[in-house]
């Protein structure tokens, strides 16, 4: 990934542009820097539950919904339009389904402030607040801290905002935005972030994204970022259960993805799994068949029984476990694919424990042999 920023004819910050002679152009754009930063995290950390305070538009959940460690991911927002804006991008496609998570997601959108404590969002192991302490006012930034660490307590928070000492180098800026309240300069971020980490127990480490120019000199970063860590042992669940009554926020918006943890879901993916590869395996061997009988060899295949059916995807301990597990075969005018040949293939495998299980899944909606050890199909069906 290109971080480097360049001198052009347009400073972008994601939400402005402002044309002018030798300023900084972003690559990638900073916003994106800012959401790769907290892609990273949960790749490191793997938290299984994030909220994102002040999502707006709620690019961010968009960015990280794809991590396969997330179970519960929530969004906060005073803004409902802007929640609303988006939102239907948050839906599973058919993709989601032919080919689902381990694990369950569910996302759930509120309507609220972050200076109110809403139960729902105790016990969570990463908060993020990108670009939202600058929109509150005085009094809101007093009461933040008390309700992110002291009440919601989550094991990890990672707070962004504007560094001032880069505004320089854009052309006649005071404040970025103008919903900003303020805009502080290095010192005075970390002041407040190591006076609240301090009081809460946690630890903060202090970065950025959106390298300054070489010309520059020491401005530090675009976005600086305090990345807080919680000093001790977890929330206990039934010191959070104690808590659970404070129902604040509006839900604008809740999905579930499937998952293999819900059945049906397992049970669809698993038959369209089993059923695309005995067609093809099928496919396959008609057109074996169809070429040794060109080489008037027909004879040669039912003596032998051997199909080989691979294709570039699988490694070499893929390729030994099918080749060792048990052959299609043709009797009369039935193809046969037996279930541990399919269980063999890695994508089936994926989708149930056992032979037996494949077996329970299968059955009502796949046609199995007499004593239900391989699934049967018309040699000459289409
Ligand atoms: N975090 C998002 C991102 O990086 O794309 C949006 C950042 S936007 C600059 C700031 C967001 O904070 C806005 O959507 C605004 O509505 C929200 N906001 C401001 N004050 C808030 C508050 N008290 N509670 C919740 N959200 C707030």
């Amino acid at each position: 990934m290109d971080q480097s920023n360049k001198e052009c004819n347009i400073v972008v910050d994601g939400n402005f542009q402002i044309p002018f002679k030798k300023v900084i152009h972003f690559s990638p754009p900073l916003y994106r820097q800012r959401y790769n930063f907290v892609k990273d995290l949960v790749d490191q950390h793997k938290p299984k539950k994030v909220a994102d305070l002040g999502c707006g538009n709620a690019s961010l959940i968009q960015t990280i919904k794809c991590h396969s460690c997330i179970e519960l991911l929530v969004g906060v927002d005073i803004n409902k339009d802007k929640i609303d804006s988006q939102r239907c991008t948050l839906s599973p496609f058919c993709g989601d389904y032919l080919s689902p998570r381990d694990l369950n997601l569910s996302i759930i959108l509120y309507h609220g402030s972050v200076v109110e404590r809403d139960s729902r969002l105790l016990g969570f192991d990463l908060i993020t607040c990108i670009e939202l302490i600058e929109h509150l006012d005085e009094k809101d930034l007093a009461r933040f801290p008390e309700v992110v660490f002291g009440y919601l307590s989550p094991a990890m928070v990672v707070i962004s905002t504007p560094n001032s000492e880069f505004n320089p180098l854009f052309p006649a800026v005071t404040l970025r935005d103008s919903d900003h309240k303020f805009e502080w300069n290095r010192r005075q971020f970390q002041t407040w972030a190591l006076s609240v980490a301090n009081f809460y127990n946690y630890s903060v480490e202090f970065t950025g994204v959106g390298e300054p120019p070489a010309r520059a000199g020491n401005v530090g970063y675009c976005t600086q970022i305090g990345v807080f860590r919680k000093i001790g042992a977890k929330a206990t669940e039934s010191c959070i259960a104690g808590q659970c009554d404070e129902h604040v926020y509006k839900i604008v918006y809740t999905v579930s993805y499937p998952s293999l943890q819900q059945k049906e879901v397992r049970k669809f993916a698993l038959t369209s799994e089993v059923s695309r590869q005995v067609q093809s395996l099928k496919r396959r061997y008609v057109s074996s068949v169809k070429i040794l009988q060109d080489d008037e060899s027909i004879h040669k295949l039912n003596d032998t029984g051997i199909i080989t059916f691979f294709g570039p995807v699988f490694t070499e301990l893929e390729k030994t476990n099918i080749e060792k597990s048990p052959k299609p075969f043709c009797f009369g005018n039935k193809f046969y694919v037996p279930l541990e040949r399919l269980f063999a293939y890695p994508k089936v495998n994926r989708l149930c424990e056992n032979v037996d299980m494949m077996r329970a899944l299968i059955r009502d909606t796949m046609r199995l042999n007499r004593d239900g050890s391989a699934v049967k199909v018309d040699l000459h069906d289409p």
